[in-house]
Formats: structure tokens, sequence, C-alpha cells
């Protein structure tokens, strides 16, 4: 325990996609920031982004419009004055990003900006079908040459470090940073005058899910842990049609190819979207998503397909060509054959309940990006608006910090506790939990919800956890027990967010409840308080 380092910094910054990356762009020319991430610059939700951002552009298209579509798929749950204030700013973050360097595809020297789901004008500005990528590596580039930016890689936030964790009483629980598992195996204590969780989504609570490696909801567990208030968690929105690959990684197939004619069938080649929607297959993403698991659950199978052979071989080369590569590599050739497809846990809606600048209940902590819940996307995520939402928060949030002041250094903060601990001789137990709350979630937690199988869940996830403490303090700290742990708070969220509701309504569809109640409210879970 003697050996264990010590540091200090400004900010202490923990993810670098979107979110971190721009926040430590704009506090470091004031202070010293510590920028960490736990996978690399690939293993974030933002590296992954395809589509694009969502931002008001063009003098055809206006504010309103963009404001009325965000509020209209947020099936009467969004904050309207979030809702504005963020859709507001979307011209000046795209500006940003451009000023950055980032490569945005341009078309006679604007830019070219594309329309997708419901958006009712051309507003998505891209660079290429690789969005995500491009603006991780621009900013990547600005944030690893400032010399106020130590960005330490493959570092996992085990928790975070609050006066009241150090006895100092809740009235004034402030935080002053966290432990840190270094890639040594050493927990590092880094304290800081600000603390800023952007560690993104939870994709992994799901068996199935377009989420990367990092997407365990690390941030979400800790700021839960430390006193947080969860908000609105039970909106998962799932994306309908993602690679049935269980041998493998999966990957999304656009809804394009809906819209270019490819038909969804079961195993016996029956078209069965029409059974739930006039629209059929081009019928709204979550009726989409909602069939096919109707259809597997109904019949047994792991999977439904999208039979895409209609649209053409020429076509397919022309105008899918990741796509028709992607699924080569892996041998389905969609000219000629079925592609197996499960709808995949995508974006996590709800998250710690926060400003539109992070902040938080406990002074000095900051949730923002996929982690936070501003109010923005109420039951129901407009497609291309959560990378503005965290680049806006990004901007919102380093301006707030700016104003707080510091907090005084620390020198004496207690190291973390190795005592008691003792050697790990397997890891199937944690290997086993994974599995269990994964599947746990998408068989009863998935798409469509009933009391019974929430119940049911709950049950399971409750035996997990109690498994899990009796391993997490008397074993070396590791990556994967660190996820464990914080998946299995974040998959009791859910559930009980899940059960809060008593209707139906956005992404959250119930069999007990399936009527949408006339007045909405979010779903506000307290730490230590009773269920009602
Ligand atoms: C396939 C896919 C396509 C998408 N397409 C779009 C789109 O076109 N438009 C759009 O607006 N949105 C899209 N989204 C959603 C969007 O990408 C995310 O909401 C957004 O990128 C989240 O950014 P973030 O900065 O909050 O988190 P992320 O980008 O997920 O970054 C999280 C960071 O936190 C780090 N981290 C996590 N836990 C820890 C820990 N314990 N310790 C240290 N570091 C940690 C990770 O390593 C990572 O660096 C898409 C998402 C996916 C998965």
């Amino acid at each position: 325990m003697a050996n264990q380092p010590h540091e200090h910094c400004d900010f202490l910054i923990i993810g670098s996609g979107a979110a971190g990356l721009l926040t430590a762009m704009k506090l470091a020319p004031h202070g010293k920031v510590v920028l960490i991430n736990k996978g690399g610059p690939a293993d974030s939700n933002t590296y992954y982004s395809q589509g694009g951002i969502a931002a008001v552009m063009d003098e055809r298209d206006s504010v309103e419009s963009h404001v009325t579509d965000t509020l209209a798929a947020g099936a009467g749950l969004c904050h309207e004055d979030v809702v504005r204030q963020v859709i507001g700013m979307g011209r000046t973050i795209i500006e940003e990003l451009l000023a950055f360097g980032t490569p945005f595809d341009t078309l006679d020297a604007s830019l070219d900006l594309t329309r997708e789901a419901v958006h009712s004008h051309r507003r998505i500005a891209h660079v290429q079908d690789a969005t995500g990528k491009a603006i991780v590596q621009t900013l990547l580039q600005h944030a690893d040459n400032h010399a106020n930016v130590r960005h330490l890689q493959q570092h996992v936030a085990v928790d975070l470090i609050t006066s009241a964790r150090l006895g100092e009483g809740p009235q004034r629980n402030t935080c002053i940073g966290a432990y840190v598992l270094a890639p040594s195996g050493q927990i590092k204590t880094i304290t800081a005058s600000h603390t800023i969780l952007a560690t993104g989504g939870v994709g992994k609570v799901y068996t199935v899910t377009t989420n990367p490696h990092a997407a365990t909801g690390d941030g979400i567990a800790m700021a839960w842990r430390a006193g947080c208030e969860a908000m609105n968690m039970e909106f998962m929105q799932f994306h309908p049609t993602c690679l049935y690959n269980p041998q493998g990684s999966t990957m999304m197939l656009t809804e394009a190819l809906r819209g270019e004619g490819a038909l969804l069938v079961d195993r016996g080649g029956r078209r069965f979207c029409f059974d739930y929607h006039e629209a059929g297959e081009l019928a709204p993403r979550d009726v989409v998503a909602r069939a096919i698991d109707h259809e597997m659950k109904k019949s047994g199978s792991d999977c439904m397909f999208l039979d895409a052979r209609s649209i053409g071989e020429d076509k397919i080369r022309h105008q899918f060509v990741n796509t028709n590569q992607r699924l080569l590599d892996v041998g389905i050739d969609m000219s000629n054959e079925l592609i197996p497809v499960v709808p995949a846990a995508h974006y996590m809606c709800g998250g710690i309940r926060t400003g539109i600048d992070g902040t938080t209940s406990i002074p000095h902590l900051y949730v923002i990006g996929e982690s936070a819940c501003t109010g923005l996307h109420g039951a129901n995520r407009l497609a291309s608006n959560s990378l503005l939402e965290c680049l806006v928060m990004a901007e919102k949030c380093a301006a707030r910090v700016l104003a707080g002041g510091n907090l005084p250094v620390r020198r004496k903060v207690p190291l973390w506790d190795t005592s008691g601990i003792r050697p790990e001789f397997e890891r199937v137990p944690i290997k086993h939990n994974w599995d269990e709350i994964r599947a746990t979630m998408s068989n009863y937690v998935g798409i469509v919800r009933s009391n019974e199988r929430l119940r049911r869940a709950q049950r399971r996830l409750h035996l997990i956890q109690e498994e899990i403490m009796a391993y997490y303090w008397q074993h070396p700290v590791s990556q994967e027990l660190i996820e464990l742990r914080n998946l299995s708070i974040v998959a009791e969220l859910i559930v009980r967010c899940a059960q809060r509701r008593r209707e139906s309504r956005g992404l959250h569809y119930s069999t007990d409840y399936p009527e949408t109640l006339p007045a909405a409210t979010d779903t506000i879970l307290t730490p230590g308080a009773e269920e009602a």
C-alpha cells in the first residue's frame, strides 16, 4: 500500500469520447488536465458513431423545426428548455469542430447535410459514414499535443473519492477525485479540484449491443454509489436490425436497406411486419424492434432474417459498400442469402440526473455525455441528437467549472485499502456473473417488459449482486471485476426505473400497462431511498 502513487490535477476527466475530449480542450488553457480512458481511443461509443451530428445549418431549416422533431420523438417527456438550449447551439458546435479541423463532407463549398429517420430537414453533418471516428481523431490530436493535458490510456476509474466517503459528513459532501486502476495493477489516487465523468453508455448490460466494450456504465454506477440520483433509465433504445453473430462481433444494418426494399422474414420466409404496423418494414424504429422481438419470443428463435436480395447485386455493391464487405467478411453474401438479425441495445436515454452543464447534487462532480440525463431525449432519442448533446454539455460544463473556482489541494487522502485481499485463483465466477446479468437483462428487461419479467430479473440481480459483493472486497481489483460490479448496478437501476413506470411511453413498453398516461413524469431514483 505504501507504494501506491498519488497525483493532483486541476481537472480530472474520466472518458475520452466526444464529451471528455472537448471538455479537455476547453479546460486545458486554464490548468492541468488528467484525461483517462480504459481501452484506448477506439473503445468509445463516439468512435463508432456513423450517421453524424444534427444541427440547423441550412437556410431552409429552422431551430423551431429541429425542436419540434426532438419533442415529437421524446413522446412528451423532453424538457423543452433543455431541448431549446441544446438545439440552439448546433451551429456553434459544428463551427467549433470545423475550426479544430474536423473534415466534414462538403458539397459545392457548403456542408453536405444528410437526412435521417424522422428529421424533417436535411441537417446531419457527417464525415462519410464514420463521423465519430473523425471527431475523436481530430480532438485527440489537439489534446495529445497540449502541454497541460496528461492522457492516461488503459486506466480504469474504480471509485470516486468524496468527503462523505472519507467520513467528513454528508452535509459537506464534495468530490475530490478518484481511485484509478493503472495497467501495472496498482491503484492510483488522483485528486482534483473538479472531477468530470464522461464514461459513455451501458450497452454491455445486454447480450447483443452496438456498443464497444467500454460501455459498462462505469460513470453512472460510480456517481450513484457516491450519492447522485439516476433518471429515466428505463428508456434504452434498441436498434432493430443488427447482425446476429453469436461467434463474433455484431454490426448495425442500416435502415436504408429496408428503405431500398429489404424485407423482414421469419425462418420460414414469412413477412411479419404488417402484423404490427400498416407501414410494414418501414414502420418507426421502435415498432420494428418490438415486432422482431415478439416474433423471436413467440417462436423461441434466436433471430429473424433480413432479405435484401431484391435490392440487386449492382445496387448492393455500389450503395452498401461497407455493409456488403463486412458481411462478406463473416461469410454472408447478402445478394444471395438471408441475413440473420436481432435488435441490439444501442443508446441509453437516461443516466445520472444533471443540469445541461453536467452539474450533479455533489459539488465539484460533473457527469456529461451519454452517462448523463439532462431531459433532452425524453422517452426516445431523435437520431444524431446525442453527439450534439455531448458537445454542448462539454462546452457548458467547462464554462461552469471555470466559474466555480478550485478546491484547496488535498495532500492527505487515504490510499486504496488492500488489506484482507486474497490472491485470485480462477476467473470463472466473474465470467459467469457477466453472462448471467446480460442474459437476464436481454430475456426479461428487453424491448417488451411485464411486471412478472421485471420481478424475475430483480430477484436474479439481487442474488448476483450478493455474490459480487462477497467476491469484490476479497480479491485484487481487476478491470473485469470493476465492470461487473458496475454492470450489476446499472442493470438494477434499469429494472427499478422500469418498475416505477406504470404506462407505456416511447422506448418503454409494458404488456401490463399498454396505455400512455396523460401526464408525463420523469422516473427519479435516489440512492438509499426506499422503494414505493
Ligand atoms: C454504433 C453507434 C452509432 C452511433 N451513431 C450515432 C450518430 O450517428 N449520431 C449521434 O449523435 N450519436 C450516435 N451514437 C451515439 C453516440 O455515439 C454516443 O451517445 C456518444 O458518442 C457518447 O459519447 P460520450 O463521450 O458520452 O461517451 P463515449 O464516446 O462512449 O466515451 C466514453 C469514454 O469513457 C471511457 N471510460 C468508460 N468507463 C471508464 C472507466 N471506468 N475508467 C476510465 N475510462 C472509462 C471509455 O474508455 C471512453 O473513452 C451512436 C452510437 C453507436 C454505438
